[in-house]
């Protein structure tokens, strides 16, 4: 296969365009930017560079090359800018003006040397890349997803292909055409436009992807999230019971049903913002007694409800008596003052083989609630169908 290097190039051209365009609708996008308007500088700036060396031979060495090298130094450094901005981390500016100005002083001494560039100038390309990698792996957040790994591809593609170039700058192997020329392009060139080419891609749908994963990730957490006391809400709930049983692990689990006592009473003394207060609170003091893989959710109202996994009927009601304990000995300070609470405990427990469905497993813990409220309230009750 020939492939001329103005073809290249023009593809090149071509591709980034394209994508600038996107990358400027998709952060047009209110609330959306995320780095995005940074980013879509970044390849505009970088269609810049390939426009330049396009022109070689037809603009001064001054724009082709060292104009050029600045651009692409600063498209890096604004990619680096972008990716701290998604991650909402300072920036440090030395990072961006360092490798430019490096850029600038480099290109403007070598302009006359090819191989000297392809050396000095890919050393300031890689640290800047190097620098790209470090902000991708150093943030967990980042890492959640998985589009970052499209970016980090990216990485490696561009250092590979700076180190090819470095060793046929040192093998003396420089002599090859330039994209302006007709003449049999190198291989090294190839796999050089390949490889940025492919990087840009990979990149800007990388970043666009992962600005969609987290915004799916607060969208999921939002709609899995009660917002007054924080914890999961119903849906969570269900979909965690589910997930438990469906790992049929024949472990016993168990489920909590919590009222909070008279609460009604507290909205009418004290009112229903310090009834939310009081809601906050409970599920707060009650989180920090559960397990790790306990999971309390609010149910609805003042109702909580506990899935714990690999807890049979003993470590139920033990698990239950210390909810039950702790909220009766901590009075909650309020700007009321201080408002003792108590809560009734129903509790259900079944093996995890699947047989019992959750809304049984919800009902059983139910009737239990209903009968601890008719036994006095404050006291735990289990349910009869709870046999492990
Ligand atoms: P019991 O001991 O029998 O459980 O009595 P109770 O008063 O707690 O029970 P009831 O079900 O009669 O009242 C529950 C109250 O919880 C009524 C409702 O106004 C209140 N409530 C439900 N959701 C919220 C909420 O989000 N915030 C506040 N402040 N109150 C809520
Ligand atoms: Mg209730
Ligand atoms: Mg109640």
């Amino acid at each position: 296969m020939l492939l001329d290097p103005r073809t290249l190039l023009f593809s090149l051209i071509l591709a980034n365009s394209l994508m600038v365009l996107s990358l400027f609708v998709a952060a047009s996008v209110k609330g959306r930017e995320q780095g995005l308007n940074k980013w879509a500088i970044a390849v505009l700036l970088e269609t810049l560079t390939w426009l330049l060396v396009a022109a070689r031979g037809s603009v001064p060495d001054e724009l082709s090359i060292v104009a050029a090298n600045m651009f692409k130094a600063a498209s890096h450094a604004l990619i680096l800018a972008a990716i701290y901005e998604f991650q909402r981390r300072e920036f440090a500016l030395w990072k961006f003006f360092v490798p430019v100005v490096l850029m600038l002083a480099t290109t403007g001494m070598l302009i006359d040397d090819i191989a000297g560039r392809f050396i000095w100038c890919g050393l300031i390309y890689a640290f800047q890349v190097l620098l790209i990698a470090h902000a991708l792996l150093s943030d967990t957040e980042t890492r959640k997803g998985r589009a970052w790994r499209l970016l980090f591809g990216g990485v490696l593609m561009i250092l590979l292909v700076l180190a090819m170039r470095a060793v046929a700058a040192l093998s003396g192997l420089v002599d090859f055409a330039q994209p302006q020329n007709h003449v049999a392009i190198h291989w090294v060139q190839v796999i050089s436009f390949i490889a940025v080419m492919a990087t840009a891609l990979l990149g800007s749908v990388g970043f666009v992807l992962m600005i969609k994963e987290r915004t799916d990730r607060e969208i999921m957490h939002l709609a899995m999230t009660d917002s007054l006391t924080g914890v999961p809400n119903r849906r969570a709930l269900m979909d965690q019971g589910e997930l438990v049983r469906a790992q049929r692990s024949g472990h016993p689990m168990s489920l909590l049903m919590i009222d909070i006592d008279h609460f009604k009473r507290i909205n009418d003394i004290y009112g229903h913002p310090l009834g939310d207060e009081v809601l906050r609170q409970a599920a707060a003091l009650m989180g920090q007694r559960l397990r790790a893989g306990d999971v309390l959710g609010r149910y609805g109202g003042e109702e909580f409800c506990v899935i714990a996994p690999d807890t049979d009927a003993e470590g139920a009601l033990i698990l239950a008596e210390s909810l039950r304990e702790i909220l009766a000995a901590t009075p909650l300070q309020t700007e009321a003052g201080a408002i003792a609470i108590t809560i009734s405990i129903g509790y259900t427990c079944c093996a995890t083989t699947g047989a019992r469905e959750m809304k049984d497993l919800l009902a059983e813990a139910d009737v239990a609630l209903y009968q601890a409220k008719q036994a006095g309230r404050n006291r735990v009750v289990r349910a009869t169908a709870c046999v492990v």
